[in-house]
């Protein structure tokens, strides 16, 4: 479907432009977009193109093209024009996600839509089974009183791997002494990925849920594992008129070595390279602290990957890809676990739920379960205390 079968083009650009893709006049065309985005190391996309056929009113609603981009944040780095592709790209889904309109590999989205609004989860897990993955491992439910309320997110709650890291988490905080609780089946998904997706709608409903819960406990300070979180709550939430003050684990951590809280008796004795996730670091300027830990754990070995920092590699797992299908040939998490291999690392390491599902699907692709490990960096905290 064009859009102009549905409205004359003026008013097609007027809809993009109110959906939040009013920068989208200021391109000029340079190419800089295509040039740095992930996509065309594995197939050709281009994001100059949407534009231009948005600034002419042409935009195709059905196209799977507006459903690729990652939100991975180098572009808008690069623009000289500050176009907002993120913001403009998310424009053209809410318009789709008005009309219905979803291709193929977008199909996965209304499912998730679903499992979000009956249960506050994507992964279709019991809302009362949220706080199963903290059992026998010594964690109270968050008081007013409390310094910290952990918050782990959905794929922490519920998917088996990363209840991992989950516990890896708690059981570093006790050692350390941190004061936290959680929150258990009253939390929500942040819903930083479905607003990407162009769901506003759920998003603010799960935002708002969220927000009279922290207010009804008394939360101020939150501790996240997962970037997606650590960004909305603490970049997206305020346009609810509230402020919570952030701290992703990463920076905790360093925090707690420093403050001689966590005692690193064992070595690690392995090559570890540090993967930065987009929301951590492009989105947030979080480069340092994760480094900065891994750093002070005796025995460990960091090296670089060619793509690191500011240019870091993106998994391929955000602005909603994570529940869209990705044919294999396709997916940026295999060219991010040749670069680790590649820089003679033993572990890949990272600080994202999205990056580890998406590297252990990889590894086992890549058939590199004997080259290489992922593991999140609380992991290798764990091992060492
Ligand atoms: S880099 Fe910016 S100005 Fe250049 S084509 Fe892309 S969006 Fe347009
Ligand atoms: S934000 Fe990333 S994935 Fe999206 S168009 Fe820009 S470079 Fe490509």
């Amino acid at each position: 479907m064009r859009m102009e079968t549905v409205a004359p083009c003026k008013e097609i650009i007027d809809v993009i432009k109110e959906s939040g893709g009013e920068a989208l006049s200021l391109c000029y065309q340079c190419g800089l977009c295509d040039t740095v985005c992930p996509w065309n190391r594995v197939r050709s996309f281009s994001m100059r193109k949407l534009i231009r056929q948005a600034a002419f009113g042409l935009t195709e609603i059905e196209v799977e093209d507006m459903w690729l981009c990652t939100t991975c944040g180098i572009c808008p780095q690069q623009c000289p024009r500050d176009v907002k592709q993120i913001e403009f790209g998310v424009s053209l889904r809410r318009i789709a996600t008005e009309y219905g309109v979803y291709p193929a590999s977008a199909k996965p989205v209304s499912a998730i839509r679903a499992s979000l609004a009956g249960e506050g989860n994507p992964l279709n897990g019991e809302r009362q089974k949220r706080a199963e993955w903290a059992e026998g491992h010594s964690v109270k439910a968050f008081t007013e009183a409390m310094d910290f309320l952990y918050f782990p997110g959905c794929y922490l709650c519920y998917d088996p791997r990363l209840m991992k890291v989950a516990r890896a988490t708690a059981d570093i905080l006790n050692h350390a002494g941190t004061d936290f609780g959680i929150l258990g089946s009253k939390e929500n998904c942040c819903g930083e990925s479905i607003r990407k997706t162009g769901d506003e709608e759920l998003f603010k409903r799960l935002a708002r849920e969220n927000i009279k819960t922290f207010i009804e406990n008394g939360v101020k300070k939150i501790l996240v594992s997962s970037p997606h979180c650590f960004h909305t709550f603490k970049n997206e939430y305020p346009e609810f008129r509230v402020n919570f003050e952030l701290v992703h684990i990463s920076q905790h951590l360093l925090q707690l070595i420093g403050e001689g809280r966590l005692d690193l008796t064992k070595e690690y004795r392995k090559k570890v390279t540090y993967h930065d996730p987009c929301y951590l670091g492009r989105h947030n300027g979080i480069y340092d602290e994760p480094r900065e830990a891994l750093k002070k754990i005796p025995g460990l070995e960091l090296v670089e990957m060619v793509d690191s920092r500011e240019d870091s590699l993106c998994c391929g797992g955000g602005g909603g890809r994570i529940w869209m299908e990705t044919p294999k040939g396709e997916r940026f998490s295999d060219l991010r676990v040749e670069q680790a291999v590649a820089a003679g690392a033993e572990v890949l390491v990272t600080s994202c739920p999205y990056c580890i599902t998406n590297f252990e699907d990889s590894r086992l692709a890549l058939n590199y379960s004997e080259v290489i490990e992922v593991k999140d960096i609380t992991e290798i905290l764990q091992e060492v205390i």
